[in-house]
């Protein structure tokens, strides 16, 4: 037997499953000290996804990781908890009847994306149109929808935006078609934080719809605002199922819900709008349930950790951590802006801090100085912002994880690092 030594998962994939196995202590801790070389997620400064949840959250995923979301007559009380989930989400994005919303957890909101353009596809068709369907969206769209219009034979009709935080709104009113199914709208911009103004959307969209007679509806991505715009304080424009033309919305769990990796949810208006096709009942081990995601299995500790936070949380609790990630963000914006640095170009109410180097709008430069940041073990993404003639951009994500003394010494971080460099 081979003996293990601190590269031996580095050798090659022929040490991964040999003849003879080693215990079981053995093998945790070589996986442990490999798994070392990974960055510390707690200084993964791009990422929404939580990092950090309650050590009696911890105990009740421990606890569920073993049971299969799919089997759902065997566990009947986690299916309870998953359908109130889908009812107080709905409720809390204000679906005008509880009774007649449908919903769903996914994997996330790549998951929820896919399967809404799929509804409102199967939708168009059901109102006996024929030909290629269109979805219209923004170039400020997240990833997954490019993806998951291609998977489905969808056509884009992408709107490119001039500058940060303007809204094409003519030009989207403006490809809308009869071949449309959805027009897709963003709460929380992934590359920028930004909001669409989705009321003048759906002012604009009602009256398209009615000069021709259409039944173009809204889909609102909202993996990132959808649990941050209920818990603000100020009044902020309609953005949800308030508004008659927002159809569906998706919201990551596993962002702003505070839940690890690996939950979004799916939310319709109406249950007609997610055609019963799109849902078909198994004779499935004991009984027949409906399976409306991708997905058959799947563990249900982050479903019944959702109902965790929820229930520890409550409403206050989900408004004071929104309101201090909001009040880091806007203390690092200010940070970083007084410096004369950089320029900061997030100004929405999204706890997320977007920022270029000022005067350097150089891919090379840029890497450069995230390169230098990451020595001090912060790993800080830069990208391409999604706009004409657009500039290298940074963005850190500001979580619940994130205490006032690790943002001071961040701050510290990246100011000392520019000094360095330039
Ligand atoms: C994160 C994100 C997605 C993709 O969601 P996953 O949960 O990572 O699958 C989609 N849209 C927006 C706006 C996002 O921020």
């Amino acid at each position: 037997m081979k003996a293990l030594s601190h590269t031996f998962l580095q050798e090659g994939f022929e040490n991964y499953l040999c003849e003879e196995g080693h215990s079981a202590q053995e093998a945790q801790t070589e996986i442990m000290e490999f798994l070392q070389y990974d960055g510390d997620p707690y200084y993964d400064l791009g990422s929404y996804t939580t990092v950090e949840m309650e050590p009696e959250a911890n105990e009740l995923i421990l606890h569920t990781i073993k049971k299969n979301l799919i089997n759902k007559n065997e566990y009947l009380a986690t299916t309870v908890i998953h359908n109130n989930l889908v009812k107080t989400i709905s409720k809390l994005l204000h679906a005008p009847d509880i009774n007649k919303t449908f919903g769903t957890s996914t994997v996330g909101s790549s998951e929820a994306a896919f399967l809404s353009l799929l509804a409102a596809k199967h939708h168009w068709e059901y109102n006996g149109m024929e030909g290629t369907p269109n979805v219209v969206l923004c170039a400020n769209a997240h990833l997954c929808w490019f993806k998951s219009a291609k998977y489905l034979g969808i056509t884009i009709q992408k709107i490119e935006i001039d500058h940060p935080n303007e809204y094409p709104l003519p030009q989207i009113i403006n490809a809308v078609n009869a071949h449309t199914i959805c027009v897709v709208a963003v709460l929380g911009c992934t590359s920028l934080g930004s909001c669409d103004p989705i009321h003048l959307l759906q002012d604009e969209l009602l009256q398209l719809n009615q000069k021709n007679n259409w039944d173009v509806g809204i889909h609102v991505d909202a993996a990132i605002g959808g649990f941050v715009y209920p818990f603000l304080d100020h009044q902020k424009p309609k953005w949800d199922f308030k508004l008659s033309l927002v159809r569906s919305i998706n919201v990551s769990g596993h962002k702003y819900g505070l839940v690890y990796p690996g939950l979004g949810w799916l939310i319709f208006r109406n249950i007609d709008y997610f055609h019963e096709t799109l849902n078909p009942v198994y004779d499935y081990l004991n009984g027949t349930p409906q399976c409306p995601t991708l997905n058959f299995s799947r563990n249900s500790c982050f479903v019944v950790s959702q109902s965790f936070n929820f229930l520890h949380y409550g409403i206050a609790g989900y408004k004071s951590i929104i309101h201090s990630c909001l009040e880091k963000s806007r203390f690092l914006s200010a940070k970083l802006a007084e410096s004369g640095y950089f320029i900061v170009l997030s100004t929405s109410d999204i706890p997320l801090v977007v920022f270029a180097l000022k005067d350097r709008n150089d891919a090379f430069v840029v890497e450069k100085f995230c390169t230098r940041l990451r020595q001090k073990n912060w790993m800080l993404p830069h990208y391409k912002l999604p706009v004409k003639n657009p500039c290298q951009a940074m963005r850190i994500v500001i979580r619940n994880d994130m205490t006032i003394d690790r943002l001071n010494m961040l701050v510290m971080d990246i100011l000392n690092t520019y000094k360095e460099l330039f």
